[in-house]
């Protein structure tokens, strides 16, 4: 009897210990889980409009401070496709480094403002690799434009006009100031979200650019272009003068009080990605002593 009761106890002690460990295991599966909703180590994301065929622009938010700060590539498509791996390699920093950024700041990545124009030339929707990017002449810019063949960044609200240029050529610049639902997306995007610097990454002039509309450059853009200039290492450039260019989104920007800049890449294949980092680094430490500046 005697040992037919230890034995039995023996059977309760073993599966008090499993369902103790169990427990235990299951504690430490749902508690991180429970705080990252509170951390800004998941992005929020958000599909801010689609293009004209449909496909979604997306936008990914890492923190949750009142200060945002907001990047954004690809608005030429495919023909400057490193803009847009630059900014998902932006994004996944942001996923395995969640204390990047500060708290009262917010950052906001849209990696992909033209997606027809990029499925043009790799032939894949939302992310992808280097190793999908096909050898391409870039002399006939393929993708650089929307489904409707209209250059997005001569579709924004600044000196619009209907045809604009790019380097000797003539292209569209749409209908009207944003008739394309790419910059609208972007624009609306903008106006709710009330970002304090816009970065709109390009290649490939090797320049951080200045913005303005009919106002002059804003001091904070001075400032700031300065900021990624001297960290980057591209040089700082405060008008673009090679040729006339209507409609740019980062003019429409100085054009409602929100400092902008063009940042192009040296080249049409590289992510330039420690340079970028820099530049992104310095514009944070601005923006996060200088929380109220506009
Ligand atoms: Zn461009």
């Amino acid at each position: 009897m005697r040992s037919f009761f230890s034995r039995k106890t023996v059977v309760l002690v073993i599966i008090f210990i499993v369902l103790f460990f169990i427990y235990f295991i299951f504690l430490n599966k749902t508690k991180p889980n429970q705080n990252n909703i509170v951390t800004s180590s998941i992005p929020k994301y958000e599909i801010i409009g689609k293009s004209v065929e449909g496909r979604p622009i997306e936008a990914f938010t890492f923190g949750n401070g009142n200060t945002r700060l907001l990047f954004a590539g690809g608005i030429h498509g495919g023909y400057e496709w490193n803009s847009v791996l630059l900014a998902y390699n932006f994004i996944d920093y942001l996923n395995a480094n969640p204390n990047f950024v500060p708290k009262n700041m917010s950052i906001t990545v849209i990696p992909s403002i033209n997606p027809d124009g990029v499925y043009k030339i790799i032939g894949k929707e939302g992310r992808f690799s280097i190793s999908d990017v096909p050898t391409i002449s870039i002399s006939e810019a393929p993708g650089r434009f929307n489904a409707n063949g209209v250059d997005l960044n001569r579709n924004f609200d600044c000196k619009w006009q209907a045809t604009s240029t790019w380097q000797n050529k003539i292209e569209s610049a749409g209908n009207a100031p944003f008739s394309e639902p790419e910059s609208r997306a972007v624009r609306d995007y903008i106006l709710k979200n009330n970002p304090v610097a816009v970065i709109f990454w390009h290649s490939k002039s090797n320049a951080v650019y200045a913005s303005q509309c009919k106002n002059g450059i804003l001091p904070v853009t001075l400032d700031i272009m300065n900021a990624y200039s001297q960290s980057s290492g591209y040089p700082a450039v405060k008008t673009f003068t090679a040729y006339g260019t209507t409609g740019a989104s980062d003019d429409w920007l100085a054009s409602i009080n929100i400092p902008a800049l063009t940042v192009e890449l040296e080249t049409h294949g590289t992510i330039e990605w420690e340079k970028n980092l820099a530049g992104i680094k310095a514009l944070i430490n601005y923006f996060e002593t200088n929380n109220t500046l506009k």
